[in-house]
């Protein structure tokens, strides 16, 4: 399957019922205004110009309430994509919105003006955490909303936090069960930052929320990451887009902000993997001192972590006098390997591991 790029338009805040306690869509996207539709056409022709044609391309339409925007807009908008997509520049037109901001006619609508992707911005599927951030709707309503979109042949993308306030561990995972159950065509993973400006911050400096730490915002996103995987959805972003304004100094005023919070989230699927296939491994290896663990070229740095942290971390916990990691290209992706300087002894596919996880 053909990889899918996003000309992605940012519409600012824009159809928004309020602004939600966490939430600087111009911070994020370093987006002041919403453009016109001259301006949309402008994006998309700029946009095309630097996309190989053997690539799959959606307009998004991101940052606000899409479907509360007035009808006009929202229709004036789409047709900036329509003539890309009568002569197949474009693949499909993706939008974002909330689960209470859809209804059958307006998705029926959608579909009849291209929309081919909705990504709704979930957040969390428990009651308390949804109630305590303030989204102003019931965890019912996203999945009669998940449901409608179902009913049509728009695809569906889940939008989840994680470190909402009243969130936990168990609430995280019990959201992705249940989002699961949901079916999506794929999902993304934010971690909630402090960012300037927003009613999270006056909570975080009255002292009445405290966001996680980047090591639990990584665990907490990894342990996600293989359920959703297990299940075969794509995870297809975690952490936000690393904008310039996101990594100006006082944007973020705290919370788990890192420019590449996916890849430490794959370096610790990898750590966690790796640990799985030692311990299976060494009661049957002749040694256990010196050992090589094995993965594809591409996998090296999620597998050795930052710093060499994964290394260092496993050869503590084994007791191991060397712990070296080669590369090899015949392994698929996501798998690992053990063995020692004669060669590969025991490999672990990635959805042999997956399968493994409680
Ligand atoms: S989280 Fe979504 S609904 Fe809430 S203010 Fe931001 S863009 Fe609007």
């Amino acid at each position: 399957m053909k990889q899918i790029r996003n000309i992605a338009i940012f519409i600012p805040h824009l159809g928004c019922p309020f602004r939600c306690c966490f939430c600087q869509q111009q911070k994020i996207s370093d987006t002041m205004h919403y453009p016109s539709p001259a301006q949309v056409k402008e994006s998309i022709e700029a946009a095309l110009h630097t996309i190989s044609s053997d690539t799959d391309v959606e307009v998004a339409f991101f940052g606000g309430t899409f479907t509360s925007i007035p009808e006009k807009m929202q229709n004036d908008y789409l047709e900036c994509a329509r003539p890309y997509l009568e002569n197949e520049q474009i693949k499909g037109i993706r939008i974002s919105t909330r689960p209470d901001a859809i209804d059958k006619d307006r998705l029926r609508e959608l579909e009849r003006r291209g929309v081919t992707t909705i990504e709704l911005g979930v957040q969390s599927l428990d009651e308390e955490v949804l109630r305590l951030s303030g989204r102003g709707y019931e965890p019912e309503q996203v999945v009669e909303a998940c449901r409608m979109i179902h009913n049509t042949s728009i695809r569906l993308g889940i939008q989840l936090m994680v470190g909402l306030p009243g969130d936990d561990l168990h609430r995280d995972l019990e959201t992705t069960r249940q989002s699961i159950e949901l079916a999506p065509d794929m999902v993304r993973i934010y971690p909630t930052l402090v960012i300037k400006g927003t009613e999270l911050e006056q909570a975080y400096r009255e002292g009445r929320y405290l966001p996680m730490t980047l090591e639990e915002a990584v665990e907490v996103t990894a342990a996600m990451y293989v359920r959703f995987r297990r299940a075969d959805i794509p995870v297809i972003r975690m952490g936000l887009h690393p904008s310039e304004e996101l990594q100006q100094s006082d944007t973020v005023v705290a919370g788990p902000f890192h420019p590449a919070f996916g890849e430490l989230v794959l370096q610790k699927v990898a750590l966690e993997q790796a640990r799985f296939l030692l311990k299976a491994y060494l009661p049957t290896a002749a040694s256990n001192q010196a050992l090589i663990l094995f993965c594809p070229p591409r996998e090296y740095s999620q597998l050795v972590g930052p710093q060499r942290s994964n290394i260092s971390i496993l050869k503590r916990e084994f007791g191991l006098d060397a712990l070296d990691v080669n590369s090899d290209p015949g392994l698929q992706p996501g798998s690992i390997g053990v063995g020692n300087y004669q060669g590969m002894m025991a490999v672990l596919p990635r959805e042999q591991y997956l399968q493994s996880i409680e």
